[in-house]
């Protein structure tokens, strides 16, 4: 459907103004990171990356503003956010609200729990479809397990399954009708859906069918389900490097960030250390980031006599940014001289430091070339690196 003027703009309103803590934990749990991402961030990626969302609106609490600004990066789509209030539904009227006064509004709303982060494309997309100008539509399970009401832990009976199915958002409407039904519930703050404020108002609701993986964060049994679902989720990737660079006059040379005593010294723009830059290289093949060169130009002034610990920990950065980390580093120096031995340990040590990783993930290793080549010559010194990343996949559900 051609959309040229906007006249079916969809919204989404994420709910993410609860106070819940995960036990042990500080701080709400939309805000905790799952593989190196917030909940939330997760969740409102979902809707912006969507190409029928048009507008996407999160309601947090008063107190979380700054932790909202530290996990969410503007975008096109993403309106500032309000804040909410004691209950869920005061929380969805402020959001609704919000959009009622844009100059030119939304015709349809999603309506979203902000700890829902495994929310499909599809989902979204079969939402989205299912709203009627005078029907909203929600996602739902069957229920496969037997049901009991229970008082304390004595079972009181046996609740009939049939019929019953477990609601899930995101719970789509036209706007118009969920908003005029929410400032008419107003009076009646104990329904825990936007289907029962629609209901109450007399409104149509359809059912789809709903996504398992698409779980709402509550226990910390949830969130071990989460990270397994992110695990799943990821893929493994390797990328290599390599980096010479010339021996000159001098008394020293870094290596692997550590500081060698020598009768030569290594020439290059930063501080020439081969063996941080072929880490770096090695980082961003995995990646599929460009290298080196490209991201800290040798042309740029900026970069004489450079530590090069910054350029390996902008390449682990531009990976953390990706919900991604290192499984493994490992870095061959080719010299003839200095030994490398002595300053092994130092090494691993300095690398996993500036990687934020264990030494455990580490190597370090170092050959001659048999006095044949540059290398054998002593006229510089080579370094070869791989690096093996966890990346989450392309596509739903991440
Ligand atoms: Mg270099």
């Amino acid at each position: 459907m051609i959309d040229t003027e906007k006249q079916h703009k969809i919204a989404a309103l994420i709910v993410a103004a609860g106070r819940g803590v995960r036990a042990e934990r500080p701080g709400p749990k939309q805000y905790e990171l799952l593989a190196g991402k917030s909940v939330l961030a997760r969740t409102v990626d979902a809707f912006t990356r969507h190409g029928l969302i048009d507008t996407v609106l999160v309601v947090i609490h008063r107190d979380d503003e700054a932790l909202y600004r530290q996990i969410l990066e503007d975008h096109e789509k993403l309106l500032p956010p309000v804040f909410g209030g004691d209950t869920r539904q005061v929380s969805v009227l402020a959001g609704l609200e919000r959009f009622a006064q844009m100059q030119q509004g939304p015709d349809r709303v999603l309506i979203h729990d902000g700890v829902r982060p495994f929310v499909g494309e599809d989902l979204i997309t079969a939402i989205c479809s299912a709203i009627g100008p005078n029907a909203g539509a929600i996602p739902v399970l069957a229920i496969s397990e037997t049901v009991k009401r229970t008082d304390a832990a004595r079972i009181v009976e046996t609740v009939p399954r049939a019929g019953l199915h477990l609601a899930q958002t995101p719970q789509g409407f036209p706007f118009a009708a969920i908003l005029e039904a929410h400032r008419a519930a107003a009076d009646q703050q104990d329904l825990t859906d936007d289907e029962a404020v629609a209901a109450r108002a007399g409104l149509a609701v359809r059912t789809i069918c709903g996504d398992r993986n698409n779980i709402k964060l509550t226990s910390p049994d949830d969130f071990h389900h989460a990270e397994t679902i992110v695990a799943q989720s990821m893929e493994t990737r390797t990328g290599q490097g390599f980096d010479v660079h010339a021996l000159v006059p001098g008394d020293h040379v870094m290596l692997c960030g550590v500081k060698i005593p020598h009768t030569r010294g290594l020439k290059g723009h930063s501080d020439a250390d081969a063996g941080l830059h072929a880490l770096t290289d090695a980082l961003y093949g995995a990646l599929g980031d460009g290298d080196i060169g490209h991201h800290f130009p040798p042309s740029d002034p900026k970069w004489r006599g450079a530590d090069s610990a910054v350029f390996l920990r902008s390449a682990v950065a531009r990976l953390k940014a990706r919900g991604g980390r290192i499984n493994n580093l490992d870095v061959t120096i080719i010299c003839e001289e200095p030994k490398i031995g002595p300053h092994r340990e130092a090494m691993r040590q300095a690398i996993a430091a500036i990687a934020d990783i264990d030494p455990g993930r580490v190597s370090v290793k170092a050959t001659t070339s048999e006095r044949l080549g540059f290398a054998g010559r002593g006229e510089g010194i080579a370094a070869l690196a791989t690096a093996t990343i966890q990346v989450p996949a392309p596509g739903p559900p991440l």
